[in-house]
């Protein structure tokens, strides 16, 4: 991106400060071998405009790149976001009761793998109503989201235990936590490592880690790519994150596992095992555990093509 192209896109966001953004090594496997997937992307609202999207050729990990700091991302989710997606600071009805409905959901499915009572992390919790389900049955929540407005209506209003602050700054004690959940939220930290990483600390031996990712696309990918999502899982590499930070991923499902809203999404669960589990990260990828950016453009062009010859088929998906 050049000067020119940053600053068009600050000006759309309305920042009045400049940011230059940095090329960035791949996420997942460090590796700064990356090929450009799509130069224009969706800025939302029917605005397209440039924010590079790269492949990486080492294990086929997708991600937004160049990327700006930590900074501009807390200004940019503190309240950009929501007037950029929603419009409004204010929760919609529609969203909150979507949003209790999911962790009913989910504390549901999730039963099977968890003792009765324990300790859990919502990180990006948005209102925090996922943990709802939870606190009923006593368990000990913390919760944590970026933009201002939904954590503090979460705290004021449903006296749930969110903080407003970045993941990254979150304080967790270590080996603390029986479950850590991160729905929807994975694809807009703005340094997944460092959040990983606390997670890792975080969580006890064997205690389950939940990612819920957006998947594959949903119509044409030329609404796929957005501003907001930072980087795109597919099942491998939600499986490798897992691996990376010695989770032992267990499932990996389209399954609804919380209700028919998201469509498309992937969830991966991990048992965490630690270094036995970490130390066979890069082996994997080397000995296939891998996409290519080959397949990752196919991938791309047979969503095209479906969504060209049978829109309303692939709305119902
Ligand atoms: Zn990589």
């Amino acid at each position: 991106m050049n000067i020119k192209e940053v600053k068009k896109y600050l000006n759309y966001l309305k920042f009045k400060k400049f940011y230059k953004p940095k090329i960035k090594p791949c996420e997942l496997c460090g590796s700064k071998n990356t090929k450009l997937l799509r130069r224009k992307i969706s800025w939302n609202n029917n605005k397209f405009g440039i924010l590079p999207v790269h492949c990486c050729t080492n294990c086929g990990f997708v991600f937004q790149n160049p990327r700006f700091n930590k900074e501009f991302y807390f200004n940019y989710y503190k309240k950009t976001y929501r007037d950029i997606t929603l419009k409004t600071q204010i929760p919609p009805k529609i969203y909150l009761k979507d949003q209790k409905k999911r962790g009913e959901k989910l504390f549901k499915f999730l039963k099977q793998y968890l003792p009765k009572k324990g300790s859990m992390l919502d990180v990006g919790c948005s209102i925090g109503l996922m943990m709802k389900p939870f606190l009923k049955k006593k368990w000990k929540c913390q919760g944590n989201d970026p933009i201002k407005s939904y954590a503090e209506w979460g705290k004021n209003k449903y006296k749930l235990p969110v903080k407003w602050i970045q993941s990254e700054d979150m304080i967790i004690k270590n080996n603390s936590l029986d479950l850590i959940i991160i729905m929807g939220s994975i694809e807009h930290v703005v340094d997944l490592n460092l959040v990983m990483k606390k997670c890792e600390k975080g969580i006890k031996k064997n205690g389950i880690l939940v990612l819920e990712s957006r998947g594959d696309p949903l119509g044409h990918t030329k609404g796929f790519f957005n501003q907001s999502h930072h980087r795109y899982f597919f099942e491998n590499t939600l499986q490798l994150i897992m691996i990376k930070y010695g989770f032992e991923p267990f499932l990996t499902t389209k399954y609804p596992i919380t209700g028919p809203t998201r469509e498309n999404t992937i969830f991966c669960l991990g048992r965490y095992k630690g270094k036995s589990v970490s130390k066979n990260f890069k082996k994997l990828i080397t000995y296939g555990k891998k996409e290519t950016c080959s397949d990752i453009e196919y991938k791309l062009k047979y969503h095209d093509y479906l969504s060209k010859i049978n829109p309303g088929k692939l709305l119902l998906r």
